[in-house]
């Protein structure tokens, strides 16, 4: 999903489980009273001076491992590629893995460590359908036609996890702390279609903690509801019966005239809804040839509203409208199966406070005249105000503020997870101001100095914090108070999915099978080339075409 600080611009730009066994290492005792008084803790201030110098130390893992996620390009529930090579680097440093983790194949749960706290490190992996983009090229320029890429940034996210994790790892080894790292992928996320199922499988079950991390073009850290609107996303399929359209329609009864019952009820029935909800569909089935009268038809449709009554009302008045819609045109309602669903997400206080320190603390990552060259290229192109790349950290962002900068807006099922554990998610600077999200345009840093260099800074951040929760109990228990007493005090999550509701794993089967043999030549080799972009013969930054 787009993150909430690039809508915030979009907006404002429009006119234009509580600690109980304390870590038993000699650090422990020395360990601060609150989480507020660690601040001056010379030990703390040490150990994130090191933590930052060993990931510098890893930046190459971290463009070997960007640059390889965003040649394989897969698409949501398809990240077959992807997940097998993170778990290999997570394998090789030690992690033990569950793979095929609430029975979807491409997720995966990694752990290392022992005992308490436990923290989570996720982050979405996922790609978008026909944004297959050459990257640092300030022009449409596919790499293979017409294939899904990296129009979103997912493939950085991971890679920025790993590279925090496998820092901290080393500093609990060392010090013989106690707690448990536990890394996790948000499989599909363009469809909202696994969050939910990896709560309901238990994935949290035994986590103090959980840090996400989601690509943007700044540091974009915020506490309280974030501005975003839970979801349910469905599908609805008719069933008729076939005759020859022309010869003898009056033997059919098209599927297909349901399907476009319902869109048009829902269209006169919009008026009647709230303004902020935000619904939209696609016809997935529409039949096979116009005099064929279409026997089977499918609606897609996103439902969105502020809350998860709201969302569970829009999709009862769904299902009576194509019940509705059935009847009037005399076929039947096939099925409705539920895809993706998502609670609007509510960030955890302390920690985002903490990270927040982190991340003054760390800065903007030094671009170069590269670097800013490239995005103001791709900012021209867009016909957005090429103001370059972003160089300093925004304050702490409060729900007040959050709610006044939101227009209304996408979804992500973080929030589920949110409701689950306390959680924040760390929108890093890996991108260029100005793309419009869910674009190629959103591919054309993704594999080029920005992104590793954003990947690098946010990775500092991350580990600080995971070491912060790693090393204060405190801020655990601060952390669950906050989610007790306020959070969750008269809001009690239930997922917007059925208990009989199953992954929906076909996903983009189709799509990717019609382009992975096309691109599996392009797939990143490390082994041979320095870069991605060695490797394709791109120069960096390339603002023009060619002229022959
Ligand atoms: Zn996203």
């Amino acid at each position: 999903m787009l993150s909430i600080h690039r809508i915030r611009l979009l907006a404002t730009l429009a006119l234009v489980a509580a600690v109980t066994s304390p870590p038993h290492s000699a650090m422990a005792q020395k360990r601060p009273a609150t989480a507020a008084s660690a601040k001056g803790d010379p030990r703390i201030a040490r150990l994130k001076a090191e933590l930052s110098a060993a990931i510098d130390a890893n930046a190459k893992l971290a463009q070997v491992m960007t640059d390889q996620v965003f040649s394989f390009g897969e698409l949501g529930m398809q990240e077959v590629e992807t997940s097998k090579y993170l778990t290999g680097v997570l394998e090789e440093h030690g992690f033990t893995i569950t793979r095929g983790v609430a029975g979807i194949p491409t997720a995966w749960v990694a752990r290392w460590g022992s005992g308490k706290p436990v923290i989570a490190l996720g982050s979405d992996i996922d790609g978008i359908p026909q944004s297959g983009q050459k990257p640092a090229v300030a022009f449409r320029d596919w790499i293979v036609p017409g294939s899904p890429g990296h129009g979103e940034g997912h493939n950085s996210g991971v890679p920025l996890n790993i590279l925090a994790a496998l820092a901290v790892k080393d500093i609990m080894t060392r010090e013989k702390m106690s707690g448990t790292i536990v890394l996790w992928p948000g499989v599909a996320e363009e469809q909202l279609a696994s969050k939910a199922y990896l709560v309901r499988a238990g994935v949290f079950n035994d986590v103090d903690a959980n840090l996400f991390a989601h690509v943007s073009d700044e540091f974009g850290i915020s506490w309280g509801d974030e501005p975003l609107l839970s979801l349910i996303s469905a599908q609805f399929k008719f069933k008729g019966s076939s005759a020859h359209a022309a010869g003898a329609p009056w033997r059919g009864r098209s599927a297909l005239d349901a399907v476009m019952a319902m869109a048009n009820s829902w269209e006169y029935h919009r008026e009647h809804m709230e303004l902020s909800q935000r619904s939209h569909y696609v016809i997935t089935d529409g039949g096979d040839q116009p005099n064929v009268v279409p026997a089977t038809a499918a609606i897609w449709f996103f439902f969105r509203e502020r809350d998860a009554e709201r969302v569970t009302k829009m999709f009862g008045d769904a299902k009576q409208i194509a019940r509705a819609a059935a009847q009037a045109t005399f076929t039947e309602l096939d099925s409705v199966q539920v895809i993706g669903s998502a609670w609007r997400p509510h960030f955890n206080k302390p920690i985002a406070e903490a990270m927040h320190a982190n991340a003054r603390q760390v800065g903007t990552p030094k671009w170069d005249a590269n670097d800013q060259t490239m995005a103001k290229a791709v900012q021209k192109m867009l016909s957005w105000p090429d103001s370059g790349l972003r160089t300093t950290v925004p304050p702490l962002r409060t729900p007040d503020e959050a709610a006044k900068a939101s227009s209304g807006t996408g979804s992500d099922d973080i929030g589920d997870v949110t409701w689950t554990v306390p959680s924040v998610t760390l929108y890093y600077p890996a991108n260029i101001p100005g793309t419009p999200g869910h674009n190629w345009a959103d591919g054309i840093a993704m594999a080029t100095p920005i992104a590793h260099k954003g990947v690098v800074a946010g990775a500092k951040v991350q580990a600080m914090t995971l070491l912060d929760l790693m090393i204060q109990p405190t801020l655990v228990v601060e952390a669950k108070r906050y989610f007790t007493d306020v959070q969750t005090k008269t809001v009690k999550y239930a997922p917007l999915m059925a208990p009989t509701d199953m992954p929906a794993i076909w996903l983009n089967a189709e799509k990717m099978a019609r382009y992975r043999d096309q691109m599996r030549p392009f797939y990143y080799d490390p082994k041979r080339f320095d870069s991605y972009l060695k490797q394709l013969g791109i120069a960096y930054p390339t603002l023009a075409p060619k002229t022959p």
